[in-house]
């Protein structure tokens, strides 16, 4: 039985995962931590099924009584989180976006005693669009990342995102140049990402996280889009994670080594 701390723990996606760990029979959730919620019964706060009260911050926990950490917050706070899990030799299993690669190649350094994987994405579907995307690209002159979320998200653009447009850039160096000389509106081009691929960030009330690649070539266009409707779809990717992660050494990015794609 791996012992699971959630940090972001009263979190949407903190929530969600507390709630798939107490409802899987291979983990125990030992620790919620969540500073603004701190001292609160878990069961009342969130509505998840555990007899727990929430911690204020990593270092109210005993490493000792943690197998895996699940860190879903805001990115400095992760960047704290995972300085402790480093240094403490816990595992952890991280969905929060916004992390830099001076940040992976921070975490490749110290998690030397223990694992760690970071995925900007959890969802099984987000991540074979990002290998669908990876096949096509060689096979066209242009193409554009159109990412779409909830109105409460606060780093643009999305981490998945972020890395589609470093995958497209790997797999095919020969893209069209921007022909725009006038851009009227500023930022209406949207963000430039690797490879000067142009990713497009969209907030809307009503979005969960939803991600389209749009590829063009002569007389033709091919769009690849993945949606998530509902948090509970990152879910099955997340507990696949922390099962994994104490059999992985070092540092992991993204989920695709787990599928074996
Ligand atoms: P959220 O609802 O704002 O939840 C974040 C939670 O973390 C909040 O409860 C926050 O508390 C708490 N927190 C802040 N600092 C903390 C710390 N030092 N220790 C512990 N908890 C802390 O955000 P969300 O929608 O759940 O998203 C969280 C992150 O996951 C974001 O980076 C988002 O982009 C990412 N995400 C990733 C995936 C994926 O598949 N990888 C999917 C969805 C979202 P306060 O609100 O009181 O500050």
């Amino acid at each position: 039985m791996l012992r699971v701390a959630v940090f972001g723990a009263t979190g949407r996606m903190g929530s969600t995962v507390c709630s798939a760990v107490t409802g899987d029979a291979d983990l125990e959730l030992v620790a919620a931590v969540d500073p603004h919620h701190a001292g609160l019964d878990l069961r009342p706060v969130t509505g998840v099924d555990a007899d727990l009260r929430i911690l204020p911050a990593a270092e109210a926990l005993d490493p000792a009584d943690v197998d895996v950490v699940v860190d879903f917050t805001a990115t400095a706070a992760a960047r704290e989180n995972l300085r402790w899990c480093a240094e403490q030799g816990v595992h952890a299993v991280v969905g929060t976006t916004g992390l830099t690669g001076e940040d992976l190649d921070e975490l490749r350094r110290t998690f030397t005693t223990s694992n760690c994987l970071v995925a900007p994405n959890f969802a099984i579907g987000a991540v074979m669009m990002m290998r669908l995307a990876e096949l096509a690209a060689p096979w066209f002159t242009s193409v554009e990342v159109i990412e779409l979320h909830h109105e409460a998200k606060v780093d643009a653009p999305s981490g998945t995102s972020l890395l589609l447009v470093q995958r497209l850039a790997e797999a095919s160096g020969e893209w069209d140049p921007d022909p725009t000389t006038s851009e009227v509106a500023p930022g209406a081009r949207g963000a430039e990402g690797p490879g000067a691929i142009r990713i497009h960030s969209v907030r809307l009330r009503g979005m969960v996280a939803h991600h389209e690649v749009v590829f063009g070539t002569t007389g033709q266009s091919l769009t690849i889009r993945h949606d998530s409707y509902d948090r509970s779809s990152f879910m099955p990717g997340v507990l696949l994670a922390v099962k994994s992660i104490p059999d992985r050494p070092g540092l992991t990015v993204g989920l695709d080594a787990l599928l074996d794609l």
